[in-house]
Protein backbone atom coordinates (compact mmCIF):
# COMPACT_ATOMS: atom_id res chain seq x y z
CA UNK A 1 0.00 0.00 0.00
CA UNK A 2 1.21 3.39 -0.91
CA UNK A 3 1.52 5.43 2.69
CA UNK A 4 -1.30 8.22 2.23
CA UNK A 5 -0.05 11.40 1.50
CA UNK A 6 -1.00 15.12 1.89
CA UNK A 7 0.13 17.63 -0.85
CA UNK A 8 -0.24 21.66 -2.25
CA UNK A 9 -2.81 21.31 -5.27
CA UNK A 10 -1.81 20.82 -8.91
CA UNK A 11 -2.45 23.88 -11.47
CA UNK A 12 -5.08 21.59 -13.22
CA UNK A 13 -7.84 19.10 -12.35
CA UNK A 14 -8.55 16.00 -14.69
CA UNK A 15 -12.30 16.73 -12.93
CA UNK A 16 -13.67 19.33 -10.91
CA UNK A 17 -17.39 18.36 -8.68
CA UNK A 18 -18.84 20.46 -6.04
CA UNK A 19 -18.93 17.43 -3.07
CA UNK A 20 -16.39 14.59 -3.69
CA UNK A 21 -17.03 11.29 -1.53
CA UNK A 22 -14.71 9.00 -0.65
CA UNK A 23 -16.03 5.32 -0.10
CA UNK A 24 -19.15 4.41 -0.96
CA UNK A 25 -20.59 2.30 2.00
CA UNK A 26 -23.49 3.22 4.47
CA UNK A 27 -21.80 6.75 5.12
CA UNK A 28 -20.89 7.59 1.48
CA UNK A 29 -23.88 6.36 0.15
CA UNK A 30 -26.19 7.94 2.43
CA UNK A 31 -23.97 11.40 1.95
CA UNK A 32 -24.19 11.27 -1.33
CA UNK A 33 -28.28 10.85 -1.63
CA UNK A 34 -27.95 14.31 1.02
CA UNK A 35 -25.84 16.15 -0.48
CA UNK A 36 -27.88 15.95 -3.96
CA UNK A 37 -30.99 16.47 -2.18
CA UNK A 38 -29.24 19.66 -1.24
CA UNK A 39 -29.15 20.54 -4.51
CA UNK A 40 -25.36 19.86 -4.53
CA UNK A 41 -23.52 18.54 -7.61
CA UNK A 42 -22.00 14.84 -5.91
CA UNK A 43 -19.76 12.28 -6.70
CA UNK A 44 -18.76 8.97 -5.08
CA UNK A 45 -15.32 7.64 -5.27
CA UNK A 46 -14.98 3.90 -4.80
CA UNK A 47 -11.92 2.19 -4.14
CA UNK A 48 -13.87 -1.50 -4.82
CA UNK A 49 -15.19 -2.46 -8.15
CA UNK A 50 -18.57 -2.48 -6.67
CA UNK A 51 -19.10 -0.83 -3.74
CA UNK A 52 -19.50 -3.19 -0.10
CA UNK A 53 -17.08 -2.21 2.28
CA UNK A 54 -17.86 -3.58 5.87
CA UNK A 55 -21.68 -2.50 5.70
CA UNK A 56 -21.80 -5.76 3.23
CA UNK A 57 -20.26 -7.63 5.96
CA UNK A 58 -22.61 -6.73 8.45
CA UNK A 59 -26.00 -7.50 9.89
CA UNK A 60 -27.50 -4.29 7.83
CA UNK A 61 -28.85 -3.58 11.51
CA UNK A 62 -29.46 0.15 12.49
CA UNK A 63 -29.84 1.34 15.78
CA UNK A 64 -32.95 3.97 15.76
CA UNK A 65 -35.16 5.87 18.66
CA UNK A 66 -38.78 7.40 18.11
CA UNK A 67 -39.06 6.02 14.66
CA UNK A 68 -42.62 5.17 12.98
CA UNK A 69 -42.05 2.02 12.52
CA UNK A 70 -41.43 1.71 16.08
CA UNK A 71 -45.03 3.65 16.54
CA UNK A 72 -46.46 0.91 14.51
CA UNK A 73 -44.92 -2.07 16.55
CA UNK A 74 -46.16 -0.45 19.63
CA UNK A 75 -42.66 0.17 21.50
CA UNK A 76 -42.04 3.23 23.53
CA UNK A 77 -38.49 4.86 22.56
CA UNK A 78 -36.87 8.34 22.56
CA UNK A 79 -33.71 9.73 21.60
CA UNK A 80 -33.01 10.69 25.67
CA UNK A 81 -33.36 6.82 26.39
CA UNK A 82 -31.07 6.19 23.15
CA UNK A 83 -28.13 8.46 24.45
CA UNK A 84 -28.38 7.58 27.84
CA UNK A 85 -28.08 3.49 26.71
CA UNK A 86 -24.68 4.78 24.70
CA UNK A 87 -23.21 6.43 27.53
CA UNK A 88 -24.37 3.86 30.31
CA UNK A 89 -22.45 1.32 27.70
CA UNK A 90 -19.13 3.39 26.82
CA UNK A 91 -18.74 4.24 30.88
CA UNK A 92 -19.77 7.80 29.64
CA UNK A 93 -16.39 8.24 27.80
CA UNK A 94 -18.07 9.86 24.93
CA UNK A 95 -18.57 13.17 24.01
CA UNK A 96 -22.10 14.07 24.78
CA UNK A 97 -22.78 16.25 22.40
CA UNK A 98 -22.19 13.96 19.39
CA UNK A 99 -23.84 11.07 21.53
CA UNK A 100 -27.02 13.63 21.50
CA UNK A 101 -26.98 14.58 18.00
CA UNK A 102 -26.81 10.69 16.91
CA UNK A 103 -29.92 9.75 18.78
CA UNK A 104 -31.83 12.55 17.84
CA UNK A 105 -31.28 12.75 14.01
CA UNK A 106 -31.59 8.40 13.71
CA UNK A 107 -35.02 8.18 13.46
CA UNK A 108 -35.44 11.00 11.00
CA UNK A 109 -32.50 9.03 8.79
CA UNK A 110 -34.55 6.01 9.13
CA UNK A 111 -37.94 7.18 8.65
CA UNK A 112 -36.47 9.27 5.36
CA UNK A 113 -34.43 6.17 3.67
CA UNK A 114 -37.75 4.37 4.43
CA UNK A 115 -40.41 6.89 2.81
CA UNK A 116 -38.23 8.76 0.10
CA UNK A 117 -35.92 5.65 -0.51
CA UNK A 118 -38.43 3.42 -0.04
CA UNK A 119 -35.86 1.24 1.86
CA UNK A 120 -38.48 -1.81 3.42
CA UNK A 121 -36.83 -1.46 7.01
CA UNK A 122 -38.85 -3.21 10.02
CA UNK A 123 -37.78 -3.21 13.98
CA UNK A 124 -36.06 -6.20 14.94
CA UNK A 125 -39.18 -7.46 17.55
CA UNK A 126 -38.58 -10.63 18.46
CA UNK A 127 -35.11 -10.40 20.85
CA UNK A 128 -33.31 -7.43 22.97
CA UNK A 129 -29.65 -6.15 22.27
CA UNK A 130 -27.82 -6.61 25.38
CA UNK A 131 -27.52 -2.35 26.56
CA UNK A 132 -30.51 -1.56 24.80
CA UNK A 133 -33.70 -0.14 26.67
CA UNK A 134 -35.85 -0.37 23.95
CA UNK A 135 -36.42 -2.59 20.43
CA UNK A 136 -34.59 -0.08 18.07
CA UNK A 137 -33.39 -2.27 15.68
CA UNK A 138 -33.95 -1.64 12.17
CA UNK A 139 -32.98 -3.79 9.27
CA UNK A 140 -33.87 -4.80 5.92
CA UNK A 141 -36.04 -8.28 5.46
CA UNK A 142 -32.74 -10.59 5.25
CA UNK A 143 -31.24 -8.59 8.36
CA UNK A 144 -27.78 -8.54 5.98
CA UNK A 145 -25.57 -5.67 5.26
CA UNK A 146 -25.37 -7.13 1.84
CA UNK A 147 -28.88 -5.99 1.06
CA UNK A 148 -28.49 -2.74 2.57
CA UNK A 149 -25.75 -1.36 0.77
CA UNK A 150 -27.53 -2.62 -2.80
CA UNK A 151 -30.51 -1.13 -1.68
CA UNK A 152 -28.31 1.96 -0.94
CA UNK A 153 -26.60 1.73 -4.51
CA UNK A 154 -29.74 0.87 -6.16
CA UNK A 155 -31.12 4.76 -4.39
CA UNK A 156 -28.24 6.42 -5.38
CA UNK A 157 -28.17 5.06 -9.33
CA UNK A 158 -32.30 6.19 -9.39
CA UNK A 159 -31.14 9.64 -8.38
CA UNK A 160 -28.06 9.71 -11.08
CA UNK A 161 -25.52 10.12 -8.47
CA UNK A 162 -21.97 9.02 -9.90
CA UNK A 163 -19.78 6.35 -8.26
CA UNK A 164 -16.71 5.89 -10.12
CA UNK A 165 -15.30 2.79 -8.89
CA UNK A 166 -11.94 1.28 -8.79
CA UNK A 167 -10.29 4.41 -7.60
CA UNK A 168 -8.33 4.36 -4.30
CA UNK A 169 -7.82 8.20 -2.74
CA UNK A 170 -4.54 8.32 -1.91
CA UNK A 171 -3.21 12.12 -2.32
CA UNK A 172 -5.07 14.96 -0.37
CA UNK A 173 -4.58 18.22 -1.95
CA UNK A 174 -4.37 20.64 1.36
CA UNK A 175 -3.43 24.49 1.92
CA UNK A 176 -4.59 27.01 3.56
CA UNK A 177 -6.52 25.43 6.17
CA UNK A 178 -8.99 24.21 3.28
CA UNK A 179 -9.59 20.77 1.11
CA UNK A 180 -9.12 21.32 -2.88
CA UNK A 181 -9.13 17.97 -4.14
CA UNK A 182 -7.55 14.59 -4.18
CA UNK A 183 -5.55 12.25 -6.49
CA UNK A 184 -6.90 8.56 -6.80
CA UNK A 185 -4.99 6.15 -8.74
CA UNK A 186 -6.91 3.94 -11.33
CA UNK A 187 -6.52 0.43 -12.18
CA UNK A 188 -4.20 1.04 -15.09
CA UNK A 189 -1.50 2.44 -12.61
CA UNK A 190 -2.48 5.89 -13.50
CA UNK A 191 -3.63 8.78 -11.59
CA UNK A 192 -6.12 11.15 -11.26
CA UNK A 193 -6.66 14.12 -10.17
CA UNK A 194 -10.31 15.25 -8.63
CA UNK A 195 -11.01 19.05 -7.41
CA UNK A 196 -13.91 19.60 -5.14
CA UNK A 197 -15.57 22.49 -3.08
CA UNK A 198 -16.41 19.74 -0.01
CA UNK A 199 -14.87 16.33 0.50
CA UNK A 200 -16.67 14.07 2.82
CA UNK A 201 -14.57 11.45 4.46
CA UNK A 202 -16.22 8.41 4.68
CA UNK A 203 -13.59 5.76 3.73
CA UNK A 204 -14.33 3.96 7.09
CA UNK A 205 -11.36 3.23 9.68
CA UNK A 206 -8.33 1.22 9.87
CA UNK A 207 -8.88 -2.14 10.83
CA UNK A 208 -7.31 -3.23 7.44
CA UNK A 209 -4.23 -1.78 8.37
CA UNK A 210 -2.02 -3.91 10.89
CA UNK A 211 0.47 -1.07 11.88
CA UNK A 212 -2.69 0.68 13.37
CA UNK A 213 -4.20 -2.16 14.58
CA UNK A 214 -0.72 -3.18 16.45
CA UNK A 215 -0.59 0.50 17.65
CA UNK A 216 -3.68 1.43 19.17
CA UNK A 217 -4.97 -2.12 19.82
CA UNK A 218 -2.40 -4.73 20.39
CA UNK A 219 -4.74 -6.88 22.69
CA UNK A 220 -7.07 -7.49 19.32
CA UNK A 221 -3.84 -8.53 17.07
CA UNK A 222 -4.50 -12.55 17.25
CA UNK A 223 -8.14 -12.22 16.10
CA UNK A 224 -9.57 -12.77 13.30
CA UNK A 225 -9.89 -9.62 11.05
CA UNK A 226 -13.71 -9.58 9.64
CA UNK A 227 -14.28 -6.21 8.27
CA UNK A 228 -13.78 -4.72 4.80
CA UNK A 229 -9.93 -5.05 3.77
CA UNK A 230 -9.88 -1.70 1.86
CA UNK A 231 -10.72 0.01 5.02
CA UNK A 232 -6.83 0.97 5.46
CA UNK A 233 -6.95 4.18 7.74
CA UNK A 234 -6.45 6.69 5.11
CA UNK A 235 -8.61 9.28 7.31
CA UNK A 236 -6.44 8.98 10.48
CA UNK A 237 -3.06 9.26 8.66
CA UNK A 238 -4.40 12.44 6.79
CA UNK A 239 -5.67 13.52 10.02
CA UNK A 240 -1.90 13.50 11.17
CA UNK A 241 -0.59 15.20 8.76
CA UNK A 242 -3.06 18.61 8.46
CA UNK A 243 -3.59 18.72 12.13
CA UNK A 244 -7.16 17.20 12.85
CA UNK A 245 -7.87 15.67 16.10
CA UNK A 246 -8.48 12.20 16.16
CA UNK A 247 -9.95 10.64 19.18
CA UNK A 248 -10.50 7.13 20.82
CA UNK A 249 -8.20 5.28 18.39
CA UNK A 250 -7.92 2.39 21.03
CA UNK A 251 -11.85 1.91 20.35
CA UNK A 252 -13.26 -1.09 18.41
CA UNK A 253 -15.91 -3.42 17.84
CA UNK A 254 -14.56 -6.85 18.10
CA UNK A 255 -17.12 -10.30 18.10
CA UNK A 256 -16.69 -13.40 20.22
CA UNK A 257 -19.01 -15.75 18.46
CA UNK A 258 -17.48 -16.41 15.04
CA UNK A 259 -18.14 -19.77 13.63
CA UNK A 260 -14.92 -20.86 13.52
CA UNK A 261 -12.99 -22.38 11.52
CA UNK A 262 -15.86 -21.38 8.88
CA UNK A 263 -15.75 -17.64 9.72
CA UNK A 264 -19.23 -16.97 9.58
CA UNK A 265 -21.12 -14.36 11.96
CA UNK A 266 -23.43 -16.33 14.53
CA UNK A 267 -26.14 -13.68 16.36
CA UNK A 268 -25.46 -12.66 19.80
CA UNK A 269 -29.46 -13.37 19.92
CA UNK A 270 -28.02 -17.26 20.46
CA UNK A 271 -27.15 -15.64 24.18
CA UNK A 272 -29.88 -12.98 24.53
CA UNK A 273 -31.91 -15.68 24.28
CA UNK A 274 -30.85 -18.03 27.01
CA UNK A 275 -27.66 -19.64 25.45
CA UNK A 276 -23.89 -19.19 27.34
CA UNK A 277 -20.46 -19.97 26.09
CA UNK A 278 -18.20 -23.26 26.97
CA UNK A 279 -14.47 -23.50 26.62
CA UNK A 280 -12.90 -26.46 25.66
CA UNK A 281 -12.75 -27.44 29.33
CA UNK A 282 -16.90 -27.45 28.75
CA UNK A 283 -17.29 -24.99 31.40
CA UNK A 284 -18.06 -21.38 31.57
CA UNK A 285 -15.88 -18.50 31.81
CA UNK A 286 -17.62 -15.06 31.98
CA UNK A 287 -20.71 -13.18 31.86
CA UNK A 288 -22.14 -13.19 28.00
CA UNK A 289 -24.86 -10.72 28.62
CA UNK A 290 -21.79 -7.98 28.87
CA UNK A 291 -21.98 -7.91 25.16
CA UNK A 292 -20.43 -9.14 22.15
CA UNK A 293 -18.10 -6.64 21.85
CA UNK A 294 -16.07 -7.91 24.40
CA UNK A 295 -16.37 -11.42 24.19
CA UNK A 296 -14.12 -11.55 21.21
CA UNK A 297 -10.78 -10.76 24.00
CA UNK A 298 -12.84 -13.14 26.99
CA UNK A 299 -12.80 -16.35 24.12
CA UNK A 300 -9.13 -15.28 22.66
CA UNK A 301 -7.92 -15.78 26.31
CA UNK A 302 -9.79 -19.00 26.39
CA UNK A 303 -7.18 -22.59 26.01
CA UNK A 304 -7.06 -22.26 21.91
CA UNK A 305 -8.42 -19.07 21.41
CA UNK A 306 -11.83 -20.47 21.03
CA UNK A 307 -15.21 -21.49 22.70
CA UNK A 308 -18.57 -22.94 22.47
CA UNK A 309 -21.96 -21.57 21.95
CA UNK A 310 -24.43 -23.85 23.77
CA UNK A 311 -27.97 -23.05 23.16
CA UNK A 312 -31.48 -24.87 22.06
CA UNK A 313 -33.65 -25.31 18.98
CA UNK A 314 -36.02 -22.77 20.18
CA UNK A 315 -33.07 -20.34 20.16
CA UNK A 316 -32.12 -21.08 16.89
CA UNK A 317 -35.88 -20.80 15.81
CA UNK A 318 -35.32 -17.27 16.54
CA UNK A 319 -31.59 -16.76 15.39
CA UNK A 320 -32.90 -18.17 11.77
CA UNK A 321 -34.35 -14.68 10.50
CA UNK A 322 -30.32 -13.96 9.79
CA UNK A 323 -28.97 -15.55 6.74
CA UNK A 324 -25.36 -16.00 8.50
CA UNK A 325 -27.16 -18.33 10.85
CA UNK A 326 -29.05 -20.15 8.59
CA UNK A 327 -25.24 -20.34 5.99
CA UNK A 328 -23.56 -21.30 9.31
CA UNK A 329 -26.25 -24.41 9.44
CA UNK A 330 -25.94 -25.20 5.79
CA UNK A 331 -22.16 -25.25 6.19
CA UNK A 332 -22.81 -28.02 8.92
CA UNK A 333 -20.74 -25.42 11.66
CA UNK A 334 -24.04 -25.90 14.30
CA UNK A 335 -24.31 -28.72 15.71
CA UNK A 336 -27.91 -30.56 16.74
CA UNK A 337 -28.60 -33.01 19.64
CA UNK A 338 -31.09 -34.59 21.60
CA UNK A 339 -29.11 -34.99 24.53
CA UNK A 340 -25.97 -32.79 25.59
CA UNK A 341 -23.75 -35.98 26.05
CA UNK A 342 -24.61 -36.42 22.01
CA UNK A 343 -23.80 -32.51 22.03
CA UNK A 344 -20.63 -32.51 23.86
CA UNK A 345 -19.31 -35.53 21.83
CA UNK A 346 -20.12 -33.69 18.39
CA UNK A 347 -18.23 -30.61 19.39
CA UNK A 348 -15.38 -32.76 20.80
CA UNK A 349 -16.36 -31.10 24.34
CA UNK A 350 -15.79 -33.16 28.07
CA UNK A 351 -19.21 -34.55 28.41
CA UNK A 352 -19.69 -34.47 31.78
CA UNK A 353 -18.34 -30.78 32.68
CA UNK A 354 -20.93 -29.64 29.57
CA UNK A 355 -23.82 -31.24 31.95
CA UNK A 356 -22.66 -29.91 34.73
CA UNK A 357 -22.30 -26.39 33.27
CA UNK A 358 -25.57 -26.42 31.69
CA UNK A 359 -27.52 -27.68 34.91
CA UNK A 360 -25.65 -25.26 36.85
CA UNK A 361 -27.65 -22.31 35.18
CA UNK A 362 -30.24 -20.99 37.57
CA UNK A 363 -33.50 -20.39 36.09
CA UNK A 364 -34.74 -17.02 36.44
CA UNK A 365 -31.65 -15.94 38.80
CA UNK A 366 -28.04 -14.56 39.18
CA UNK A 367 -25.10 -16.52 38.56
CA UNK A 368 -21.58 -16.67 39.88
CA UNK A 369 -20.38 -14.24 37.03
CA UNK A 370 -23.02 -11.59 37.47
CA UNK A 371 -25.43 -12.78 34.92
CA UNK A 372 -29.29 -12.85 35.43
CA UNK A 373 -31.26 -15.87 33.45
CA UNK A 374 -34.90 -15.92 32.59
CA UNK A 375 -37.15 -18.61 33.45
CA UNK A 376 -36.90 -20.87 30.22
CA UNK A 377 -34.26 -23.44 30.71
CA UNK A 378 -32.17 -24.84 27.72
CA UNK A 379 -34.12 -27.65 26.48
CA UNK A 380 -33.45 -30.25 23.67
CA UNK A 381 -33.07 -30.62 20.68
CA UNK A 382 -29.81 -28.86 21.95
CA UNK A 383 -27.19 -26.60 19.12
CA UNK A 384 -23.80 -25.80 19.78
CA UNK A 385 -20.70 -24.22 17.52
CA UNK A 386 -17.93 -24.00 17.72
CA UNK A 387 -16.67 -20.14 17.54
CA UNK A 388 -13.24 -17.67 17.87
CA UNK A 389 -13.17 -14.48 18.55
CA UNK A 390 -12.60 -11.46 15.83
CA UNK A 391 -12.31 -7.73 15.07
CA UNK A 392 -15.33 -6.21 12.99
CA UNK A 393 -14.16 -2.56 12.83
CA UNK A 394 -12.68 0.22 14.66
CA UNK A 395 -14.13 3.13 15.76
CA UNK A 396 -12.01 5.98 17.09
CA UNK A 397 -11.54 8.41 14.04
CA UNK A 398 -11.25 12.38 13.78
CA UNK A 399 -13.48 14.45 16.02
CA UNK A 400 -16.46 16.39 14.48
CA UNK A 401 -18.65 19.06 15.10
CA UNK A 402 -22.71 19.13 14.99
CA UNK A 403 -22.40 19.64 11.19
CA UNK A 404 -20.32 16.68 10.67
CA UNK A 405 -17.33 18.91 9.69
CA UNK A 406 -13.61 17.53 10.76
CA UNK A 407 -11.97 19.87 14.14
CA UNK A 408 -8.10 20.44 13.75
CA UNK A 409 -6.29 19.76 17.31
CA UNK A 410 -7.22 23.55 18.30
CA UNK A 411 -11.07 22.49 18.28
CA UNK A 412 -11.33 25.00 15.08
CA UNK A 413 -13.67 23.50 12.19
CA UNK A 414 -12.44 22.74 9.11
CA UNK A 415 -14.55 24.59 6.44
CA UNK A 416 -14.84 22.13 3.08
CA UNK A 417 -14.06 18.74 5.57
CA UNK A 418 -16.12 16.31 6.40
CA UNK A 419 -16.25 12.88 7.93
CA UNK A 420 -19.06 10.15 8.98
CA UNK A 421 -19.35 6.38 9.80
CA UNK A 422 -15.74 4.87 10.69
CA UNK A 423 -13.86 7.45 9.46
CA UNK A 424 -15.21 9.61 12.08
CA UNK A 425 -14.43 8.71 15.88
CA UNK A 426 -17.64 6.94 16.96
CA UNK A 427 -19.70 6.97 20.44
CA UNK A 428 -17.86 3.69 21.88
CA UNK A 429 -15.71 4.97 24.30
CA UNK A 430 -12.11 4.19 24.65
CA UNK A 431 -11.76 0.60 24.31
CA UNK A 432 -13.86 -3.06 23.21
CA UNK A 433 -16.48 -2.86 25.87
CA UNK A 434 -18.28 0.71 24.91
CA UNK A 435 -19.37 -0.60 22.15
CA UNK A 436 -23.35 -0.52 21.96
CA UNK A 437 -24.61 -2.90 19.27
CA UNK A 438 -25.27 -0.84 16.08
CA UNK A 439 -22.73 2.72 17.05
CA UNK A 440 -21.07 1.26 13.77
CA UNK A 441 -24.27 2.17 11.30
CA UNK A 442 -25.65 4.59 13.23
CA UNK A 443 -22.10 6.59 13.00
CA UNK A 444 -22.71 5.94 9.18
CA UNK A 445 -26.27 7.06 8.54
CA UNK A 446 -26.15 9.55 10.85
CA UNK A 447 -23.10 11.82 9.91
CA UNK A 448 -23.46 10.84 6.53
CA UNK A 449 -26.89 12.21 6.16
CA UNK A 450 -25.54 15.33 8.21
CA UNK A 451 -22.68 15.64 6.12
CA UNK A 452 -24.50 15.39 3.37
CA UNK A 453 -27.11 18.17 4.01
CA UNK A 454 -24.53 20.49 5.39
CA UNK A 455 -24.06 23.36 3.16
CA UNK A 456 -20.40 24.56 2.33
CA UNK A 457 -19.59 28.01 4.41
C1 LIG B 1 -19.33 -8.72 10.32
C2 LIG B 1 -19.79 -7.35 10.68
C3 LIG B 1 -21.07 -7.17 11.20
C4 LIG B 1 -21.50 -5.90 11.54
N1 LIG B 1 -22.82 -5.72 11.92
C5 LIG B 1 -23.27 -4.47 12.18
C6 LIG B 1 -24.65 -4.22 12.48
O1 LIG B 1 -25.51 -5.09 12.39
N2 LIG B 1 -25.01 -2.96 12.85
C7 LIG B 1 -24.09 -1.94 12.86
O2 LIG B 1 -24.46 -0.81 13.20
N3 LIG B 1 -22.81 -2.12 12.49
C8 LIG B 1 -22.38 -3.35 12.16
N4 LIG B 1 -21.08 -3.53 11.76
C9 LIG B 1 -20.25 -2.32 11.58
C10 LIG B 1 -20.65 -1.62 10.28
O3 LIG B 1 -20.58 -2.53 9.22
C11 LIG B 1 -19.74 -0.43 10.00
O4 LIG B 1 -19.66 0.38 11.15
C12 LIG B 1 -20.32 0.42 8.87
O5 LIG B 1 -20.58 -0.40 7.76
C13 LIG B 1 -19.35 1.51 8.48
O6 LIG B 1 -19.85 2.13 7.33
P1 LIG B 1 -18.89 3.05 6.48
O7 LIG B 1 -19.68 3.58 5.35
O8 LIG B 1 -18.19 4.01 7.38
O9 LIG B 1 -17.75 2.05 5.95
P2 LIG B 1 -17.76 0.93 4.80
O10 LIG B 1 -19.07 0.30 4.63
O11 LIG B 1 -16.61 0.03 5.08
O12 LIG B 1 -17.46 1.77 3.50
C14 LIG B 1 -16.20 2.39 3.28
C15 LIG B 1 -15.90 2.31 1.81
O13 LIG B 1 -14.78 3.16 1.54
C16 LIG B 1 -13.96 2.51 0.59
N5 LIG B 1 -12.62 3.08 0.73
C17 LIG B 1 -11.78 2.96 1.80
N6 LIG B 1 -10.67 3.67 1.60
C18 LIG B 1 -10.79 4.24 0.37
C19 LIG B 1 -9.95 5.09 -0.40
N7 LIG B 1 -8.77 5.51 0.05
N8 LIG B 1 -10.38 5.50 -1.63
C20 LIG B 1 -11.60 5.09 -2.11
N9 LIG B 1 -12.43 4.27 -1.41
C21 LIG B 1 -12.03 3.87 -0.17
C22 LIG B 1 -14.04 1.05 0.95
O14 LIG B 1 -13.70 0.23 -0.16
C23 LIG B 1 -15.51 0.92 1.35
O15 LIG B 1 -16.32 0.55 0.27
C24 LIG B 1 -20.62 -4.78 11.40
C25 LIG B 1 -19.33 -4.97 10.89
C26 LIG B 1 -18.92 -6.23 10.52
C27 LIG B 1 -17.55 -6.39 9.94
Amino acid sequence: MTAPTVEAPPEQFDLAVETLVIGAGACGLVAALSAQEAGQEVLVIEADAVPSGSTALSAGLVPAAGTKLQKSAGIADSPASFAADIQAKAHGENDQALVDLLAQKSAPVINWLTQVHGLPFSVVDDFDYPGHSARRMHGLPTRSGSELIDALRSAAERAGIDIICERRAEALFFEGGLVHGIAAHRPDGEVETIACKRLILACNGYGGNRNLVVRYMPEIEAGLWFGHDGNRGEAVLWADQIGAATEHLGAYQGHGNVAHPHGILITWATMTEGGVQVNRLGKRFWNEAKGYSEAAREVLSQPGGEAFAIFDARIADVARQFEDFKRAEAQGAIKTADTLDDLARSLGLPADALENTIASIPTGGTDVFGRTFGAIRLAPPYCGVRVTGALFHTQGGLCVDKTARVLTREGVPIANLYAGGGAACGVSGRADSGYLSGNGLLAAVVLGRIAGSAVTS
